[in-house]
Formats: C-alpha cells, structure tokens, sequence
C-alpha cells in the first residue's frame, strides 16, 4: 500500500492540520476521563446539546433533529442527535473509551520515610511500571469533601507548579537490579511518588513525621485538603506536559492517553461536525476499558441502554421492544487503537496482517488472544458494507490484526455491544509505544480515521 501523504493535495493537509492542532490541544487538558467528558460537553454546548435530563423531568417529547447528551457521573458520556429515521430502524453509533494507563493514589497515599515525604500508588491498567521512573508526573483528579464539595486537583501542568515523580537506582549501584527481569525491575510497590522533604517548623521536640505534616499543611493551605480527604478522593498521577508534534517533518504526534484519546476525539469531531442524516446518531465515551469495562462508568453498565430507553420513551417508542429492535439493527464502530508496526520490534507482528503508520485508519476484525478468544468478531457482510462506504468518501483504510497469534492480545468494548446485537467492528488510529507514559500516533492516521468516522456516520 502507498503512503497516504503522497495522496493529499494542499486541502486536504490543510483540514488535517485543522483538525490534528485542536486534537493536539484538547489532548493536552484532557488528560483523565472526568477531563475528556468536562472538554466533551463543553463542545457539545457549542453546538446547542441539551442534558437529556431537562427533557426526562419536564417529559418533553424529543423530534428529529434534536441534540441530546448524557452525563455518566462525569466520567462517561453519551451523544445522540435524533434522526428523522424512525429510531427502532437503529442508529449509527460511534464508541471510544477515555481512561488510559496511569497511577492511582491510594486511599491512604501520604507517608514519610527517612525524612521524604511519599504517596502511595496503585498502577491503572497495563504498563511497563520501568517506564513510570524518572519522568516529571501531575496530579489530576477530584478530592470530595464530607460536605460534598467537589475540589478539582490539576497540579504540575503549569509553568509555575512543581511536579512530582518516582526516583530510580543510579547504574553505579545497579548491579543486582540491572539482572532482574523487566516487569521486577520496578515492583508496583516501590512506585510511589516523591513529594517533599522540608519538615514543619515546630517548637516540639518529639514530633514525628515533620515533612509528611508540613506537606499537608502546604496541601491545606493551598487546596484546603486534609489528610482524611484522600479517602473520598480519586486521584491519578499521569506524565506532566502538553502533547507536541513529533519528528522533524512534524508528521506525527506524541502525547499522554492516545490511547484511547486519539479515538475518542476524532469521533466526538467526527459527531460533531456531521450534516443531519437519516438515522439517528450517537457517540459514546466511556470510562473503565483498560481495567475491562467494570463499573457504573464502564461499557458493561447499563447507562447506555437506560439512555436510550429514555429515549425512545420521548419519542412515543413505549413499547418493551424499542430498544432491542434500535440495538439489533444498528452499527456501529468501536473506535480503539491499534498496534502499529514498528520496525525496531517485527518479531511480534505479522507483516501481512499488521497496521502501518500513514497507512490510514485501521480495521480490526476480531481482537482477543490466543484462538480469538473474548474478541468481537465482525460480520462479513457488515465489513463489505464498510468497504463501500470508506471508498465512496475516498477514506484510506487498511485491515489488520493486533500482533502475531501467539505473541499475546488484547481487547476493547466492541463485544460488549455487539453482545446486545449491534453490528460492530474496532476501527482506530495505529499506535507506536502504545500504553507508555508518551505514545505516539500519524497525523495522516489521526485524519482519515475522522474522515472515517465521518462517512460512517452519514452512510452506515
Ligand atoms: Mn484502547
Ligand atoms: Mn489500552
């Protein structure tokens, strides 16, 4: 296959540059889910969505055309624009998810030892914990006070703030660590965050763990946060810095949470930016994939199903058959990253079958691992459907799978849906470094995959 930058010509570059810098910004101050959904609606807003909410409590009756969204907790959040299809023909549905791999604090995080003070982390999701050392790291997230007052932390993205991080062994001293295998070389235990080492001016003599309190007091003054507010807080330690592009000839982009960011923005923009169509159309953004979709912010709640029996509720659909009937005959793409091939490490892909960089979006017809075990398998007919599409709107598109069949796996939300009898099928950007602290993606990749997104919406 050719290059895709070889096909463009000055518009296209330059409706992807427009759409690669705002992807690169919003990536930048959405860091975790409860940022990516705040960002999301705030755009939304712009384009005059509603909370289905005010529809539900006054029993407004929705009609086509109609912009709704729901708000999942702040850290999931669902789109839909009411078609003038009848709702239970189905929608066009697209889906990303919007936690990526990170630290987070514990319940009880803040210790001293030996004159440091220390929080203590716990790893989210899968990563290389030897990557995590030695790099500046921010705190995101939200302490909720007894009161129910919500503070929102975001400390080390500033010039002015300090950052934090995670001390390793110099190579002088390193003998006996250097032979440990790679996931022991840093234990989940030793990755707890460095945060001070000044004690509090006192007069008592016998006080212990003075800089742990004089951080505390630090924390107090500025944040008003106590030490017992860490119980009722979330609190994630993500790489401190803005995504920047990437090489010499600035082709790509490196940043935090590509995976699955990269994704869940071309889609919103993709949702966002499309003419009204026949169908209805929906953008979902979930919280919980790299853990397995868990939770009441995850693909597994029924969130998304209630929202849609709201839904079809405002829209005279009463009968119990609604929803089933919209789900079967929908589609949808469940927008997730792929492995890109990357030449320093062919041993683990299969040539034929990988994703490339600048060779466009990607399909997956089935993740999984092993004999495609708990992958979403996508239907033939459904793919061909596909292929129509992308080539009648010129997308450039390549099919592949996720590493060599013996080399390991992986999985995203696409069977969750497909389990209540969506057609669905994974379709995403190729990721390079994938779930390290800076991963790095192909502007080329990032634009056709919202071009993609795009013709899928309008045509499906
Ligand atoms: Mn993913
Ligand atoms: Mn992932």
């Amino acid at each position: 296959m050719e290059n895709v930058w070889k096909k463009y010509d000055f518009s296209d570059e330059e409706t992807l540059n427009e759409v690669c810098d705002d992807y690169r910004a919003f990536l930048s101050v959405s860091k975790i889910e409860r940022e990516v959904v705040m960002n999301s609606i705030i755009l939304a807003d712009n384009m005059e969505f509603k909370n289905l909410d005010s529809y539900i409590e006054e029993n407004k009756p929705l009609k086509p055309g109609d912009k709704v969204y729901v708000n999942n907790r702040g850290k999931s959040l669902a789109l839909f624009v009411i078609g003038e299809e009848d709702i239970t023909k189905g929608m066009n549905i697209l889906g990303a998810h919007v936690d990526s791999p990170r630290l987070d604090l514990k319940a009880n995080p803040i210790y001293e030892e030996d004159e440091f003070a220390y929080l203590d982390t716990h790893y989210y999701g899968g990563i290389k914990k030897y990557q995590w050392v030695t790099i500046p790291l921010a705190l995101h997230g939200v302490v909720v006070k007894k009161d129910g007052e919500v503070i929102a932390v975001e400390i080390g993205e500033d010039d002015e703030d300090p950052v934090f991080g995670i001390t390793d062994l110099l190579p002088h001293l390193g003998q006996e660590q250097m032979k440990k295998e790679a996931s022991k070389v840093i234990e989940g235990e030793k990755l707890d965050l460095l945060i001070g080492s000044v004690p509090l001016q006192t007069d008592e003599k016998d006080e212990k763990d003075l800089v742990k309190k004089n951080v505390l007091e630090i924390l107090n003054r500025k944040y008003r946060i106590e030490e017992d507010d860490f119980l009722s807080a979330e609190i994630e330690v993500v790489p401190a810095g803005n995504a920047r592009d990437f090489g010499f000839d600035q082709s790509m982009i490196m940043g935090y949470g590509q995976d699955d960011k990269v994704c869940a923005y071309t889609s919103l923009r993709a949702f966002l930016d499309c003419p009204p169509c026949g169908r209805t159309i929906s953008c979902i953004l979930v919280d919980k994939e790299e853990i397995g979709s868990v939770g009441a912010t995850g693909m597994h709640s029924s969130f998304y199903e209630n929202a849609l029996q709201e839904i079809c509720n405002l829209l005279g659909h009463t009968e119990n058959t609604a929803v089933s009937r919209c789900l079967s005959n929908s589609f949808m793409l469940s927008s997730d990253v792929n492995a890109a091939y990357d030449p320093l490490y062919s041993d683990v892909m299969d040539k034929r079958n990988a994703s490339f960089f600048n060779q466009g979006v990607v399909f997956c017809k089935y993740t999984g691992s092993r004999g495609k075990s708990g992958s979403n398998d996508a239907n033939a007919e459904f793919i061909a459907k596909l292929r129509r599409i992308m080539d009648d709107h010129n997308v450039h598109f390549q099919i592949s799978e996720l590493g060599k069949v013996d080399a390991g796996g992986g999985g995203t939300i696409a069977y969750i849906l497909a389990n209540r009898n969506v057609n669905v099928i994974d379709c995403g950007v190729g990721v390079l470094s994938m779930h390290a602290p800076w991963e790095i993606t192909s502007k080329a990749d990032i634009y056709e995959a919202y071009k993609c997104y795009l013709a899928f919406l309008q045509d499906a």
